[in-house]
């Protein structure tokens, strides 16, 4: 995963910093800023700065809500977050309130945890800030997945990929169309390259979606026809998925395409084609895909690390 650094998120420069090595690292302690989950990091730092008078953000790294890793103080700077346990501990902070704890969250700071025990080669104690201290801090439903273990069966969860066009497309009869995802909703894990274009999917993994679009232009009764389709990085498209039949109705057509199940492999991404078989030149003028994926490559390293 990606850490956002301090010149990302604007922080200003500390008024000193103690070094720490990883032989003094053995807890991992899990914090709650019990503030607003949009409160932006520089806020916290200035508060931690000008109002508790400390040299820095007082944590060495913060997650959001979204599952963004900030960088606080890094991993081997005393930080300020839990007295007696700021040269022992790494002190991780959700920002958010009790309940505000998302998978994404969780996933994040147990990819921090695991991370710092590959750094400090030797597993970390994982600790609630109540443990060591006088706090309501992480709030329960954190501190309960902190005791639990911090599970990493959260690496589990699928990605959620959800595009939709926003430029209408033509289509001519007798050829398979590649649909074109001009707006993108959500791909915290990119999938959508470069946020645009067709691919919704990256191999190597197992999918499933839905496609609905929208034709206009058709005669009624006229044959559509829409499948999946893999393309190679190297180009070329390969493997029409299972093809699914239409027919053109009155007025706008609506083609609502499923795939609960499919594989696609390294090096591959996944593709939607529409045709109809008119003599007219019809438009697809709206559509949408929401896909999950189960990235195959990424569990088998997420199952090392844990
Ligand atoms: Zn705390």
């Amino acid at each position: 995963m990606d850490i956002i650094s301090r010149a990302e998120w604007d922080a200003r420069a500390p008024r000193s910093r103690i070094k720490v090595s990883w032989s003094k690292r053995t807890e991992f302690v899990v914090h709650y800023s019990e503030g607003p989950a949009d409160q932006s990091v520089r806020s916290i730092q200035d508060f931690h700065m000008d109002g508790r008078g400390w040299a820095d953000i007082g944590y060495n790294f913060l997650v959001d809500v979204s599952g963004r890793i900030y960088a606080g103080r890094g991993w081997l700077v005393v930080g300020a977050h839990a007295p007696d346990h700021n040269t022992s501990g790494i002190g991780v902070c959700m920002i958010g309130r009790d309940g505000d704890a998302t998978a994404a969250a969780k996933r994040s700071i147990r990819w921090l945890y695991d991370e710092a025990g590959r750094r400090a080669d030797r597993k970390l104690k994982k600790l609630g800030h109540r443990d060591v201290y006088a706090t309501s801090c992480p709030g329960d439903e954190l501190y309960a997945w902190v005791r639990a273990g911090m599970p990493a069966d959260l690496y589990d969860l699928p990605d959620y990929v959800s595009v939709s066009m926003d430029t209408a497309q033509s289509l001519p009869p007798n050829t398979w169309v590649t649909i074109d995802w001009g707006r993108e909703h959500s791909d915290r894990e990119h999938h959508h390259r470069d946020a645009g274009g067709p691919s919704f999917v990256e191999g190597p993994a197992r999918y499933a979606f839905t496609a609905n679009v929208q034709v206009d232009g058709l005669t009624p009764g006229t044959g559509l026809r829409a499948r999946a389709i893999e393309h190679a990085d190297s180009g070329g498209d390969i493997a029409g998925g299972p093809i699914a039949d239409y027919l053109a109705t009155k007025g706008s057509t609506f083609v609502h395409y499923s795939l609960p199940a499919d594989t696609v492999g390294d090096g591959y991404r996944v593709r939607f084609q529409v045709i109809h078989h008119g003599t007219e030149a019809a438009r697809i003028t709206a559509g949408t895909v929401k896909a999950l994926t189960w990235p195959t490559k990424g569990a088998v390293q997420a199952a090392r690390a844990a």
